[in-house]
């Protein structure tokens, strides 16, 4: 379940979706179900999601869902190249965004609506973007 909104006040727990994908909402087309404003702060640690999630019974190192939320939550945060640098190279490491399945069952059971696989598929997407910028001298 996703939180969706479009009030203002509730700005400060959310993510602006336009802000992190860097579209603009003036020129795409949006999806009639599409959340602009997605809750973004609200894990509470529970560790759920590390119980649901398949690869933590494969890979005890693995971050796991929880922990590649809150990478992707610090790397949000900042636009300081070294500490982006860190964050994305925990994320592409050997325990990082690549072990995931994709079972999204970490999404399925937080009962925050962190939506922690979405955060992952996010880390993919910014990984694979810069690795082909980086192949194009970018
Ligand atoms: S992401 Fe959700 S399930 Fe995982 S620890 Fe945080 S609140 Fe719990």
């Amino acid at each position: 379940m996703t939180m969706t909104c479009d009030a203002e006040a509730f700005l400060p727990f959310t993510v602006d979706s336009f802000a992190v994908t860097k579209l603009d909402p003036k020129v795409v087309e949006l999806p009639e179900n599409f959340s602009r404003f997605n809750r973004f702060e609200q894990c509470i640690e529970c560790g759920i999601c590390m119980s649901a999630c398949p690869t933590m019974a494969a890979d005890e190192k693995f971050f796991g869902p929880a922990g590649l939320a809150a990478i992707y939550q610090a790397r949000n945060k900042t636009d300081d190249p070294a500490k982006v640098a860190h964050l994305l190279g925990l994320a592409d490491g050997e325990h990082g965004a690549w072990r995931c399945h994709s079972a999204f069952e970490c999404t399925e059971a937080c009962p925050q609506a962190v939506d922690p696989a979405g955060k992952i598929m996010a880390l993919r997407r910014e990984l694979i973007t810069r690795r082909f910028s980086k192949l194009l001298g970018k």
